[in-house]
């Protein structure tokens, strides 16, 4: 290790995050609220992350030359976004330390690599098979059987890139849905379809000596492939939620993460865990440990990058989180966008609103997110959602 992997980064240090969307954002307001100065890089300048940070590095990532300029007056620096190509971490990784490693980057950010990284370690995930070709994708079907879902092994996320194959005859469909584009065939993974009870994830902090803290597991429920509502407590045996923590720990550590990474689950009805997805950086599903938890998941962000100790991940109260997305700007059903009535949604006890400050609301985009801490998880849930529907109806919806 090298002797400024292992300094202690103090309040005054400046922290680069790589990706100016809403996690980069949170994380700046954290990091700026405990003295830091944070500088992020974005390729776009009217990114959420502008209102909050010290500087905006606005550039190409594949531009080594601006990254390297970019680069030249930080402490460390982290993710918010992770299709950060590996080469542009690679070359941060040369000058500063980047957490977490880009290697950790490298093996998450390709389904296919991610896939192969659970089995060689031995956690359990869906069955799979990785293929090329549509030759390749009929036989892992036969080898698989159906229902499955056949996912780009690169560059997909919130469903993005992903086809559901219920036949036979959707298989050549499917195929050409996942690999249209320019770029012509790219690599896939066929998963089996997992008739799941439930989704849960844990977001969990890793320091380089090794510490970890991890958040009590969200249950995760999910509209159009996208988040829509965590809550916690997620209301499944002690044992299952248990289970999902070490494993995330281990996750983690196999991985060689610096920094904060969410590790999302499938539970199966007999109560087995499988691992889905593995992010290297803040969640979705971690939003609400702003409200909920001691520490929030983006100060642990701060924490673990500089090498402080971690914080506390109490759970001080039953909570929820609902995402706003574009669509409520649309619920009038007339085409055209209009903006939510935000003062009826903040009208239900106990609401927090959040809003990212993106100026274009777009179907499927996430412009904020609501949370609600109360005495019961349940009514946590009910006045987010309560929320949510009085900020679309009162704009006709
Ligand atoms: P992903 O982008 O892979 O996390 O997929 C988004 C969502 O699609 C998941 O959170 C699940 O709700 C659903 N999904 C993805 N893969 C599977 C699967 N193999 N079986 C059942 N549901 C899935």
């Amino acid at each position: 290790m090298a002797a400024s992997d292992a300094a202690v980064l103090l309040p005054g240090a400046t922290l680069g995050i790589l990706g100016g969307g809403q996690l980069g954002a949170m994380f700046a307001a954290a990091a700026k609220r405990m003295g830091y100065r944070v500088e992020a890089f974005s390729d776009i300048a009217d990114c959420p992350a502008a209102r909050v940070c010290d500087r905006v590095h606005v550039g190409d990532y594949a531009d080594t030359a601006f990254l390297a300029r970019a680069a030249a007056g930080l402490d460390v620096v982290t993710f918010e976004f992770e299709n950060v190509p590996a080469a542009a971490g690679r070359l941060l990784a040369d000058r500063l330390p980047v957490r977490p490693h880009p290697d950790v980057l490298f093996t998450t950010q390709d389904r296919a690599r991610e896939k192969a990284f659970l089995v060689r370690h031995g956690f359990p995930c869906a069955p799979h098979r990785v293929v090329h070709s549509q030759a390749e994708l009929h036989a892992a079907v036969r080898d698989l059987g159906l229902p499955a879902v056949l996912k780009t092994a690169a560059f997909g996320y919130d469903g993005k890139g992903q086809a559901k194959i219920v036949a036979p005859a959707d298989v050549d469909a499917a195929w050409a849905a996942v690999h249209a584009g320019p770029d012509g065939p790219q690599e896939a993974v066929l998963e089996g379809w997992i008739d799941f009870d439930c989704e849960i994830a844990v977001v969990a902090a890793r320091t380089a000596a090794g510490a970890t803290a991890a958040f009590a597991p969200t249950r995760n429920t999910h509209a159009n492939h996208i988040l829509d509502v965590s809550s916690v407590p997620a209301g499944l045996p002690a044992a299952v939620l248990a289970q999902a923590t070490e494993m995330a720990g281990k996750i983690l550590a196999a991985l060689g993460v610096v920094g904060v990474a969410c590790v999302e689950f499938f539970v199966t009805k007999s109560g087995a865990m499988l691992v889905n997805e593995i992010a290297p950086r803040t969640h979705n599903s971690g939003h609400l440990t702003i409200e909920a938890c001691e520490t929030s998941q983006f100060e642990q962000q701060v924490r673990a990058v500089c090498g402080l100790p971690l914080g506390s991940t109490r759970q001080v109260a039953p909570a929820a989180m609902a995402n706003l997305l574009g669509d409520c700007w649309f619920a009038a059903g007339d085409g055209r966008p209009h903006e939510p009535d935000w003062a009826a949604a903040v009208a239900v006890p106990g609401v927090r609103l959040h809003l990212y400050g993106k100026t274009e609301p777009r179907i499927g985009r996430k412009m904020g997110h609501l949370t609600a801490v109360a005495e019961s998880v349940a009514e946590a849930i009910a006045r987010v959602r309560g929320s949510r529907d009085a900020a679309r109806r009162g704009r006709g919806a």
